[in-house]
């Protein structure tokens, strides 16, 4: 029997059988803070044709361990491809082993390239993971691209067809992938199995886009959302209508208080993230500029930013 049936459950990585064609695989490395689930690598077949999307992390033993699932569980599969939904390294940072070992081809849109040659601005955390990040960033910038894809792009793998949807936001190149066998989207970071979404600061991230894309999304007929981290989604409408309601609401704050007189990133962080844990504290200052971007570009503020220090005048 080829197909695990039950999550497989040891320290180190889960693996589910979601659907016919759907594995999810997770690598449990600490990411972020406690309980935020790590990144997740799809394993999609029809008979002996493989895809995966993203690619998990890029270390030794993240590598080891999916390539020893693949290889036990899954013996006869070729795969094709990876496809990559963005260019940050808990999602890219595992192809270059991948590729090589599995002599597969790996895809991202064409407007990941220059993040990814790039190391990703840094990021608090605790020593154990700044240095597994290392490695992860240095792996990253080395992805092998084979192919740059856009919007409407169809993949086919044996059985498999997936079609491509840009969807900025997250990240400017950020693509979800869906996969018509199963109607059944794969959205990277774009939408989590997790509370809410972190849009990166402009420019590399745009939170009117952002929105756009989500609306966007809500208009395919899809049975299951498989994101970039947590588990499947099985209303993906309801998430993604959560997810708007819940962007709009934070806008509607963040240009309430700049009103009442708090115009500095340093006030209105303190208003919004009352108690916030360091670990977390940048992803949600992006998170606030990606605000302030949005309510610039609608005309509702105007904006001073001096050595990345950001003020409403
Ligand atoms: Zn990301
Ligand atoms: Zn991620």
């Amino acid at each position: 029997m080829l197909i695990i049936k039950k999550s497989l459950k040891n320290k180190d990585y889960t693996a589910q059988k979601i659907t016919k064609h759907v594995i999810q695989h997770t690598v449990h490395n600490f990411q972020f803070i406690k309980g935020f689930p790590a990144s997740n690598t799809w394993i999609v077949r029809s008979d002996n044709d493989a895809v995966l999307v993203d690619s998990g992390f890029g270390d030794e033993d993240s590598f080891l361990l999916l390539k020893k699932y693949i290889d036990t569980y899954l013996p006869k599969i070729k795969i094709h491809y990876i496809l990559l939904t963005h260019n940050h390294s808990d999602h890219s940072s595992g192809s270059r082993k991948l590729a090589e070992y599995f002599n597969a081809d790996v895809f991202i849109h064409p407007l990941e390239e220059n993040m990814l040659r790039a190391p990703s601005k840094r990021e608090s955390g605790p020593i154990e993971i700044r240095k597994r990040r290392r490695i992860w960033e240095k792996e990253k910038q080395l992805t092998p691209i084979k192919k740059y894809i856009d919007e409407g792009k169809i993949i086919k793998a044996g059985k498999l067809v997936f079609q491509v949807i840009h969807t900025p936001g997250h990240t400017l190149g950020s693509n979800c992938y869906l996969l018509k066998n199963d109607k059944l989207l794969f959205s990277g970071d774009t939408i989590l199995g997790y509370d809410t979404v972190t849009i990166s600061a402009p420019p590399d991230g745009d939170m009117s886009k952002y929105l756009e894309s989500l609306k966007r999304l809500k208009r395919f007929n899809l049975n299951y959302i498989a994101p970039g981290h947590g588990p499947i989604i099985n209303k993906p409408k309801d998430k993604i209508n959560k997810l708007i309601l819940h962007r709009l609401n934070r806008e509607k704050q963040i240009y309430d208080l700049i009103m009442q007189g708090h115009k500095t990133e340093y006030k209105l962080m303190k208003m919004i993230y009352p108690n916030i844990e360091k670990n977390l504290k940048n992803s949600a200052k992006n998170q606030l500029h990606a605000h302030l971007g949005r309510l610039e570009a609608l005309n509702k503020i105007k904006l001073q930013i001096e050595k990345n220090k950001w003020k409403i005048i």
